[in-house]
């Protein structure tokens, strides 16, 4: 079966820079289509609400809010993708740390202290 580690490729904090960049367009993005969602509702469903104290208020709400979530999701994939390779585990190293395990006997990495077993880290 083949084994698949996380790798580091970028720094955390460019990572997050990273993603912090594209959070505003993605929730810009958002509240533009959900507003134009609002818009295109029927006249019948506008006035079944109508009735709801400061509804407006409650529409404006839910632009700004609803999209945050996908906004999070977005980045985070972003974040996930520029800070982590995934790469074939071949054993030959810590899977915890990364630290080189060649010729290692004691079955113990001496960087991190975790317990490599022979089948791999
Ligand atoms: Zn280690």
């Amino acid at each position: 079966m083949k084994q698949t580690i996380r790798k580091s490729q970028c720094p955390a904090a460019v990572s997050f820079i990273a993603a912090a960049i594209l959070f505003p367009f993605i929730w810009a993005a958002g509240v533009i289509l959900v507003r134009e969602l609002i818009i295109a509702l029927p006249d019948s469903v506008m006035k079944s609400i109508e009735w709801v104290p400061s509804y407006d208020y409650v529409l404006v709400c839910a632009m700004i809010g609803l999209p945050v979530i996908p906004a999070y999701w977005a980045s985070r994939a972003a974040y996930m993708n520029v800070r982590w390779k995934e790469v074939e585990y071949d054993g030959s190293s810590c899977r915890q740390c990364g630290y080189d395990l060649t010729g290692n006997v004691s079955g113990v990495c001496p960087e991190c202290g975790r317990n490599c077993d022979a089948l791999g880290g």
